[in-house]
């Protein structure tokens, strides 16, 4: 089976290496050219770790290939993927002018019977959209050619995304005629050996499913970050509630983590999305709202501990910020709690020197006002005070002491609950934390 997947970023490169693993011929097209361009040269555009590796055996192979010719990448597939990006439009509605572009073009090129899927995250609705698009642009040109359409929302972790997607907890596959979910389900059959479980649904289902498993887990964020605070206000200690909580079967431990709130490329924009949407249903998503909100108020209440931590007043401070990207594992700094965190601090009147093991070249494409650091040594040197912002787990093992002499005050402000706060109280930091 040959398919092509439009959008070659961290999902359609996933998903593209992960399908010509199973053995099927993909072609990645992406309208970026310099990023195909790498790709031919064997480069890999972002940091997964293990994509490098799929990816260069399933070219070797001849399994995998890159184009920028997305209508010939149409004509020889027979499945189209759509994973171009959906970012936030500026209300919370989402823009859908990359996946509008896609339809469009498939539409164009089409030249015989396709399934047109979206992997992309959409509101309820856009596969009709993209159906809408390929047949007036068929009409367009007078032609008359068969084609399906199909949602099947990715569910995949950036840093982990290559066992994600070999390995998922479910797939979920909404379509509408039985032609297009029986070429799904072949070509996810690898999977479906492996006894990996299928939601074979509509797809107006598939598609809020996506927005109904992305909001959930925000809410176990938010939620726990809610817990935290008031644990602040108490003496209770967030993470033995967390444990309390989550050894329970029915709550379960993941997403149970307090921290300096959710971000990334999903959860931000999703949720807004989810809830934009379900008001312009002229319904609500009433406790999304307060997710949202939640989290808003988190990162402003990570500054204000920092600033609580340096005595009251930024101005002229000196903050080491260890960690930059949305988490740990990737590049990624969309939506990274550290970009409100930094810019945060710069307004307030301090200086921040930072670093990230992988994230510093995005980083400071958004953050320009930050002295980035060779390591976190360096980011600590003469500060007021070490920030951890992301668990990247080299910051688990750093040599305290020599962390201590760099610092011109003792000051550790640990906004993901990585150290103990006795043991680093009795190595003479004055220590801060979330929710404990
Ligand atoms: P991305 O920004 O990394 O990649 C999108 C790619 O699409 C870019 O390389 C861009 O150049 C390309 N593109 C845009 N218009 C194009 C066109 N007309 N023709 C060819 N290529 C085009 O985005 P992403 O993070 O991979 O996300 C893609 C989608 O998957 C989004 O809807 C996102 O919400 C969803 N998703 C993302 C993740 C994640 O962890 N990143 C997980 C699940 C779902």
């Amino acid at each position: 089976m040959n398919v092509c997947v439009i959008g070659t970023g961290y999902v359609g490169l996933v998903t593209g290496a992960c399908f010509a693993e199973f053995g099927v011929n993909v072609i990645c097209a992406d309208k970026d050219a310099s990023k195909i361009e790498m790709l031919e040269r064997g480069e890999i555009p972002i940091y997964e770790p293990g994509l490098d590796a799929v990816v260069e055996r399933n070219v070797q192979q001849g399994r995998l290939s890159f184009t920028t010719d997305t209508a010939g990448a149409i004509e020889s597939s027979l499945v189209i993927f759509i994973a171009v990006g959906t970012p936030a439009g500026e209300d919370g509605s989402t823009d859908l002018t990359y996946v509008d572009a896609v339809a469009k073009e498939i539409g164009e090129a089409i030249n015989g019977y396709k399934v047109i899927v979206t992997k992309s995250t959409v509101p309820v609705g856009t596969s009709y959209r993209v159906r809408d698009h390929v047949q007036a642009a068929i009409d367009a040109k007078g032609a008359d050619v068969d084609f399906s359409v199909a949602s099947n929302p990715e569910f995949l972790r950036e840093g982990a995304a290559i066992a994600d997607f070999t390995h998922p907890d479910r797939i979920v596959i909404g379509a509408d005629d039985e032609a297009a979910m029986a070429i799904l389900k072949d070509l996810y059959r690898p999977l479906f050996l492996n006894e990996t479980p299928f939601v074979l649904t509509n797809i107006a289902t598939s598609e809020l499913t996506k927005y109904a498993a992305n909001a959930f887990l925000a809410t176990k964020i938010s939620f726990i970050n809610e817990i935290a605070n008031l644990c602040e206000e108490v003496g209770g200690d967030v993470q033995a509630i967390a444990r309390g909580i989550g050894l329970d079967g029915r709550i379960g431990k993941k997403f149970l983590h307090a921290g300096p709130g959710y971000g990334g490329s999903c959860f931000p924009k999703d949720t807004e999305s989810a809830a934009f949407f379900a008001r312009e249903q002229g319904s609500s998503l009433q406790i999304v709202e307060a997710v949202i909100e939640v989290n808003r108020q988190q990162k402003k209440r990570m500054v204000e501990k920092i600033r609580r931590a340096l005595g009251g007043d930024l101005q002229g401070k000196t903050v080491g910020v260890l960690g930059l990207s949305f988490k740990p594992e990737t590049d990624d700094m969309r939506e990274a709690p550290a970009i409100d965190i930094v810019q945060g601090l710069v307004e307030g009147g301090a200086v921040v020197r930072a670093f990230d093991p992988v994230a510093m070249k995005e980083a400071s494409k958004i953050l320009t006002d930050v002295t980035y650091c060779k390591d976190s040594y360096e980011a600590c040197e003469n500060a007021d005070a070490m920030v951890l912002v992301t668990e990247w787990n080299q910051f688990r093992m750093l040599d305290l002491e020599r962390v201590r002499q760099k610092l011109r005050r003792p000051v550790v402000v640990d906004l993901r609950n990585v150290y103990d706060p006795k043991p680093m109280l009795e190595a003479g930091f004055d220590y801060h934390c979330v929710g404990r």
